[in-house]
């Protein structure tokens, strides 16, 4: 046991030997510049200028638990390596957020009421949205934006007005009157201006009605309508944009047509809000919606597939952030989904390899495989590795006239004992989950923090830099 132990003491020992060489090779006056300049280098990366942001992007991982952030690493590493590589969420975490809901509703939350919380800094009950338990609209930080002459976006993989968007914008007793919150995207005003410039996600159904037809309504008032994602890249950033890209949701990033469709989305919309507003700012918000979706199904290789699509989007805006040093990011998750737990079984192993090759989304292949003839072969084709023989005989039970749910929990158990996955449930948890922030004044959301204080320090950043 001692032989790693010291192994590893000689290696640093040499690196440590090897930086005062070359330091001690170099001229005095040069070796003190340097020195400076990578100590001012290290505290801008450490202590983000205590300036307030003249733009700021919310990130929400809906169901993005702390395994979540361990599994992706896990999920990403090289087996080639002795070391597993840190990924884009290791560079940028400052602390915790408490997700707990307003007491009425005990301590687990649901969506609305943590989207709620982030956005207006009160606790409600689970279902709630922008409004507290006494049932009166709040102001969110997204009309508070608004109402300070920023631009405002958001950019989902859910549909548009599903409880953590519709949150920002709107206020409702229950999260799903869908048809009354889509009215209210349409219908509510700031200074007798729509809430958001932009708005991209899915919602056909809940905006192509035959009541009443809010596209319609949005180009009658100057909105340019795309429906697909190649249209993004010729939207004009002087006209105020409605994106719908599908019906209930955009498909799994596995069944996607472009499976990060979030980074693609993210790709648009920044440079959107950015474009003409020198002197505005803009709040845009962001939702990982899925990964939620994925929690609640027991889906390790969703799951995977829409944290990918987050890192894509993520290591983006870390880019982004760089070349404007004037925009903060926050990501955080409203809850945890599942249970996910990185190991199960008493077997000391977690194996990621069995979901890195997934060709579609479980539902999609349990849908798939019932007009297969040999459903073995187009399962161990789908998932990207040959099913054993158990496996396979595991698979006889399955007929077109099972329960959807039945039969992708066939598939499901497969995927959960290969990689050895563990789930507690098919609902959210109450645990902590992580924070990060980067980019001016990313130190205020260090530490633990409950989910309201995160609303309040957007009101007080926005209010910094933009009252006059
Ligand atoms: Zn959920």
């Amino acid at each position: 046991m001692t032989t790693p132990y010291l192994t590893a003491l000689s290696r640093i020992a040499i690196a440590t030997v090897s930086i005062l060489s070359v330091a001690s090779c170099a001229p005095v006056a040069d070796d003190v510049n340097a020195a400076t300049k990578q100590k001012d280098a290290a505290n801008v990366s450490a202590q983000p200028s205590a300036a307030a942001p003249k733009n700021i992007i919310m990130v929400i991982a809906d169901g993005m638990g702390p395994a979540y952030v361990s599994a992706y690493r896990y999920f990403m590493d090289n087996p080639d390596t002795e070391a597993v590589e840190t990924t884009v969420f290791d560079g940028i975490l400052v602390g915790t957020v408490r997700t707990y809901p307003h007491q009425q509703s005990g301590v687990v939350t649901d969506s609305a009421a943590s989207a709620t919380a982030m956005s207006t800094g009160v606790k409600s009950y689970n279902g709630a949205v922008g409004m507290g338990v006494d049932k009166q609209p709040l102001e969110t930080v997204l009309h508070r934006a608004h109402k300070l002459g920023l631009k405002t976006g958001l950019a989902v993989t859910s549909h548009i007005v599903h409880a953590t968007p519709a949150s920002y914008m709107v206020a409702n007793e229950a999260r799903g009157n869908y048809a009354q919150i889509a009215d209210s995207f349409y219908d509510d005003r700031i200074n007798g201006e729509h809430l958001a410039d932009i708005m991209l996600g899915a919602g056909w159904g809940h905006f192509i009605r035959e009541d009443r037809n809010l596209v319609e309504l949005f180009q009658a008032d100057g909105y340019q309508y795309i429906d697909s994602y190649d249209q993004l890249s010729s939207i004009d950033p002087s006209v105020p944009v409605l994106g719908l890209f599908g019906d209930g949701s955009l498909p799994w990033a596995l069944d996607d047509i472009d499976p990060t469709r979030l980074h693609t989305l993210t790709k648009a919309i920044v440079p959107y809000l950015a474009a003409d507003t020198q002197d505005s700012g803009y709040f845009l918000l962001l939702e990982a919606s899925q990964v939620d979706w994925a929690g609640h199904g027991n889906d390790i290789a969703s799951a995977m597939a829409e944290m990918h699509d987050l890192a894509k989007t993520m290591e983006y805006l870390v880019d982004y952030v760089e070349a404007h040093p004037d925009t903060l990011v926050i990501l955080t998750a409203d809850h945890s989904t599942g249970g996910l737990t990185i190991g199960a079984v008493s077997d000391y192993r977690w194996d990621a390899s069995y979901i890195q090759n997934f060709k579609k989304s479980v539902p999609t292949i349990a849908a798939n495989m019932l007009t297969e003839t040999d459903k073995g072969q187009y399962v161990s084709d789908m998932f990207g590795f040959a099913l054993n023989q158990q496996e396979i005989d595991s698979l006889d039970v399955i007929n077109a006239d099972m329960n959807p749910r039945a039969v992708q929990a066939i598939l499901k158990d497969i995927i959960n004992t290969r990689t050895n996955t563990g789930w507690t449930t098919s609902g959210h948890t109450a645990v902590d989950v992580d924070m990060f922030a980067f980019g001016p004044s990313a130190q205020v959301f260090a530490g633990n923090q409950n989910n309201t204080d995160i609303a309040e320090k957007i009101f007080t950043l926005l209010d910094q830099a933009h009252k006059k």
